[in-house]
């Protein structure tokens, strides 16, 4: 979801109880520790205004990062083209749209909420340059990050809440609940018996943040989890996933899927987590939702054609209730 940035930021006053309320606001936050998980995967700790201060971020929900664009070509023309050559900027051998933008941002959907109060985790994949794979420049939030966000203390911006798809908790009469879009525009209620999360690389973060939340209360709803990745080194949160299955035997099945070339099943673990190769198909989603399709609430988040491709199966098996992050 590229696009430029520009609000003025919005601060946090100290005595807030939550970081982020229901109107989306500029504010910043610093980085407070940085841990990198693999080689290119880091988990960014920021520090919220106060100790006490709770996220406030709706289940379900995002917020942007917006960081200077490592790629701005100042002087563009209207076209975005460079007037001296009269042709587009490229990045990573294609023409790049975001070129003339001196801010960028990136949708971000935190591991943590509020129950770790006074901080907020991310977990990033950095997508590194790679030539020999055509990616020459790698990714833009990902570059920056890597160099700016080393090391503690740097400052960044960021924008929220936003999201078109939350869980509703309400502590009052037990009532849980999803809801897509907003009430005030036609937003409709989900009381589905199964929830279908499906996941591509770094689209995890949502659908991690989903099941840690519904699974820590008691509830009726079952869940599943399909996850997509290239090669075993790419699995984001595979032990919190695996540790989620585990502890959660009645209501959740995992199922991790390769697409790497020569890659194999994955070495999981649990009566509940199973692993296979190749692309995500109606006999993986058959592995971990037991019973008709037609009710239960899908949920996506990954690259563009896994999500169309992954929207088709699970219509094909008569999924009804479809809808990305
Ligand atoms: C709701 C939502 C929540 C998200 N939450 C998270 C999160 O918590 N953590 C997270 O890491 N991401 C998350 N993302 C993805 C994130 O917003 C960015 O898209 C991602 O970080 C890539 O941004 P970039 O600027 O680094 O890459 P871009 O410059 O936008 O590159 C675009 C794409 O090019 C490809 N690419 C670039 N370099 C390479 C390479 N070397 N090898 C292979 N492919 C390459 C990748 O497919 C990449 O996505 C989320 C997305 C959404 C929609």
């Amino acid at each position: 979801m590229p696009c430029c940035g520009g609000k003025a930021p919005k601060e946090a006053a100290n005595t807030d109880p939550f970081f982020f309320t229901d109107t989306p606001a500029t504010k910043t936050i610093k980085l407070f520790r940085v841990d990198e998980i693999s080689p290119d995967t880091r988990r960014l700790r920021f520090a919220l205004p106060h100790k006490s201060m709770k996220l406030g971020l709706p289940v379900g929900g995002h917020f942007l990062l917006n960081f200077p664009n490592p790629g701005y070509v100042p002087g563009l023309d209207e076209n975005g083209l460079d007037p001296k050559t009269g042709k587009c900027p490229q990045w990573n051998e294609q023409e790049d749209i975001e070129a003339d933008c001196l801010v960028l941002t990136r949708p971000y959907t935190p591991v943590s909420g509020d129950e770790l109060p006074g901080f907020v985790d991310l977990v990033v994949k950095i997508y590194e340059k790679s030539p020999q794979k055509g990616f020459p420049d790698g990714g833009h939030a990902g570059q920056w990050i890597k160099k700016a966000l080393a090391k503690a203390g740097q400052t960044v911006e960021v924008d929220g809440p936003y999201g078109k798809i939350r869980w509703i908790n309400k502590s009052e009469g037990g009532d849980q609940y999803f809801q897509i879009g907003s009430p005030e525009y036609g937003g409709l209620e989900h009381r589905p018996e199964h929830v279908l999360l499906i996941a591509g690389g770094s689209g995890i973060t949502p659908c991690f943040r989903m099941l840690k939340e519904c699974l820590a209360v008691e509830g009726t709803t079952t869940f599943s989890l399909v996850y997509s990745n290239r090669t075993e080194a790419d699995i984001l949160l595979k032990s919190e996933i695996e540790a989620l299955a585990a502890a959660n035997p009645a209501r959740l099945k995992v199922h991790f899927t390769l697409t790497g070339e020569g890659a194999s099943a994955t070495g999981c673990s649990g009566e509940n987590v199973s692993s296979s190769t190749g692309r995500i198909s109606a006999e993986m989603v058959g592995k971990v939702v037991s019973g008709e399709v037609k009710g239960v609430l899908t949920l996506l988040c990954g690259p563009t054609g896994m999500q169309r491709a992954a929207r088709n199966t699970v219509k094909e098996l008569g999924g009804e209730h479809v809808y990305e992050f």
